[in-house]
């Protein structure tokens, strides 16, 4: 199976990846679901738009916390490395990643399609103004708007929120073009981005999937299903 996934990429046009939580667990980043998952810790309630309204500062203790100095501290794994790679040799055509914690950048990816927004910005609730989490100090929590004195959010998506307009035209454009899609390390069960993959399939794309277990697509979209870790299993998909 790994040499028929060889030969698909390989022979290629026009390739994208699909990544979600699993490819930044062996970087130290615990997925949303399963044994040791955010939610088993904490109440997925913290990223309800509705809640981080009426009680930002208990929010933001646990975005602080748990997300924003996790994530800085955090390094690419072999697998974000691996895709990056690809992109420099010009088979990979970009990554639309439902993650947040930039490590497809940081690995040197520049083609990187964030769908559910980044960790490295704030934006004020009330006038829009974008800071980066770098220029803001966080001691006192929740952080205000130099402007305007309104409570800064991450600059990612929570429950309830809309997909930012750009990401959403831009994924969708991916994966109608994308003639092979890597979907590596994702369940398949959050909306609307679990839709991708299925419409890069409508459009006639082959579909390898990576992961530790089966997901939503395994038995339904899957072509090839590579059984394994992300920063071990992509690594033997080339010589790279
Ligand atoms: P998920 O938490 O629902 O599922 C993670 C998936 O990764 C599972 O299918 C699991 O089997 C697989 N997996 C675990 N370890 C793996 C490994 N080493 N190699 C390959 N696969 C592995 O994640 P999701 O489906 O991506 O969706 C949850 C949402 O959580 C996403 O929208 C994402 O925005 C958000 N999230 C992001 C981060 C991050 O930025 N790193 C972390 C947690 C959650
Ligand atoms: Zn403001």
């Amino acid at each position: 199976m790994i040499s028929e996934a060889k030969n698909i990429i390989k022979e290629s046009n026009y390739l994208v990846a699909f990544t979600g939580a699993g490819i930044s667990v062996e970087s130290g980043i615990p997925p949303f679901r399963g044994e040791n998952g955010i939610w088993n810790k904490y109440d997925p309630e913290i990223f309800d738009l509705e809640y981080f309204y009426n009680n930002p500062k208990q929010s933001w203790e646990m975005i602080k916390n748990v997300f924003l100095k996790k994530i800085n501290q955090t390094k690419p794994n072999k697998a974000h490395y691996w895709l990056a790679e690809l992109e420099k040799k010009g088979v990979l055509k970009s990554i639309i990643t439902q993650n947040i914690d930039n490590l497809h950048h940081k690995a040197g990816s520049s083609d990187v399609i964030e769908f559910h927004g980044n960790s490295r910005n704030l934006v004020c609730l009330n006038c829009k103004s974008v800071v980066t989490v770098e220029q803001t100090n966080l001691e006192k929590i929740p952080p205000k708007c130099k402007k305007c004195n309104s409570v800064l959010k991450p600059d990612f998506i929570f429950f309830g929120e809309q997909i930012p307009t750009d990401a959403f035209r831009q994924s969708i454009d991916a994966v109608e073009k994308a003639d092979v899609l890597l979907v590596i390390g994702t369940t398949g069960m959050v909306i609307p981005a679990s839709q991708l993959p299925y419409e890069a399939h409508k459009n006639g794309a082959k579909i390898i999937e990576i992961n530790i277990e089966k997901s939503a697509y395994t038995n339904t979209i899957t072509d090839i299903f590579l059984r394994g870790k992300a920063s071990e299993v992509l690594p033997k998909l080339s010589d790279i």
